[in-house]
């Protein structure tokens, strides 16, 4: 194939150059499997190839959706857009406030012995170097009469079904409230809106030009994830953020890892987002359930990467496959993984 100087999406000189060989208008009709993989060649690195081997013949069967193992018309085209899509790259900073760090519900006091502050300084230094399309940080954001906060259990009925009861319940236990039936993990008051403790922590970067997304506003729903404030105004914020800016590639990180950082990231990948959750930019509450976070966001398709690939990642030096599946997906018409693993 020739350079025909079709418009490519992507803006990276060097993948450009690689990329100009082809031509989005080519019917080729011979377009295999064995000529996917070299065009793939021109986008990842030969180690990630080799290792993800079963990721790329997965790419491949969802554009060739009439599995005659050719690539033509439609299946090349949403192929070749694919190849070439300009990554446009989200981070969103989860949670990174006082309260997690050095106030009421601080994690070194959590039981793993973990720093909330530990994650600000990497943080910053992605904001600082890598070329971010969008920076978003998320706040939790309670009234004072929030349910999920141990010294309210007064104001509510719990329902019989509770193991927990009024008089031996302690913070950290989960007991179940009558109305709504809902079982709830009792939380050392924190992030109550307006105060010092929901504030970000001082020495984050706020970068120019970011958005910022309150959640668990409503008194009666807890709210982990930042992709849905349940009955709340502020409910959706994020997903018309990403959209309204064209982003295909969301990089999360913050605190918790094991409690607001996982719901963030799996629903990000039940809604069809590529997703990748930065594990030295994570802290969380307890080991054995990070190291269960990292599992179901893992099988559900999210990267699990770290600080310094994202630089490379972001900053168009390297791309993932496992994301570009995502992505894959996403433009195939399969937002939702086929069988989403809670567990
Ligand atoms: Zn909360």
């Amino acid at each position: 194939m020739e350079t025909k100087g079709n418009k490519l999406k992507t803006d990276t000189p060097g993948e450009r150059k690689r990329l100009s060989k082809f031509d989005s208008s080519e019917e080729i009709g011979d377009f295999n499997y064995e000529k996917f993989h070299s065009a793939c060649a021109e986008i990842f690195q030969p180690d990630e190839m080799e290792q993800e081997r079963l990721k790329l013949r997965e790419i491949f069967d969802l554009f060739d959706s009439n599995k005659d193992g050719v690539l033509t018309g439609r299946e090349w085209k949403t192929f070749f857009n694919w190849l070439t899509l300009k990554p446009v790259n989200a981070l969103l900073i989860v949670d990174v406030q006082n309260d997690f760090i050095d106030g009421s519900l601080a994690l070194r006091r959590c039981g793993c012995n973990q720093d909330g502050a530990d994650v600000v300084e990497p943080i910053n230094r992605l904001i600082k170097n890598a070329c971010f399309d969008k920076i978003i940080y998320s706040l939790d954001w309670h009234p004072e009469n929030h349910i999920s906060f141990y010294e309210n259990l007064d104001l509510r009925e719990l329902h019989v079904d509770s193991k927990v009861t009024k008089e031996n319940a302690k913070a950290f236990d989960t007991v179940i409230f009558a109305d709504p039936y809902v079982e709830q993990i009792l939380w050392p008051k924190h992030c109550v809106m307006n105060t010092w403790g929901a504030e970000l922590h001082k020495d984050l970067i706020i970068a120019p030009g970011s958005e910022q997304v309150c959640k668990g506003q409503n008194s009666e729903v807890e709210c982990y994830s930042v992709f849905f404030d349940q009955n709340s105004e502020g409910s959706m914020k994020l997903q018309s953020i990403l959209r309204k800016s064209g982003v295909n590639y969301v990089y999360v990180c913050g605190l918790a890892y094991d409690v607001c950082v996982k719901a963030t990231c799996l629903d990000g990948l039940r809604l069809g987002h590529a997703i990748a959750v930065i594990d030295d930019c994570c802290r969380g509450v307890d080991d054995s359930n990070i190291e269960s976070a990292k599992q179901q966001i893992a099988k559900n398709g999210g990267l699990i990467t770290n600080s310094s690939d994202v630089l490379l990642m972001v900053n168009g030096k390297k791309r993932s496959i496992i994301m570009s599946y995502q992505l894959a997906r996403s433009m195939t018409s399969i937002p939702f993984p086929e069988t989403f693993a809670n567990n």
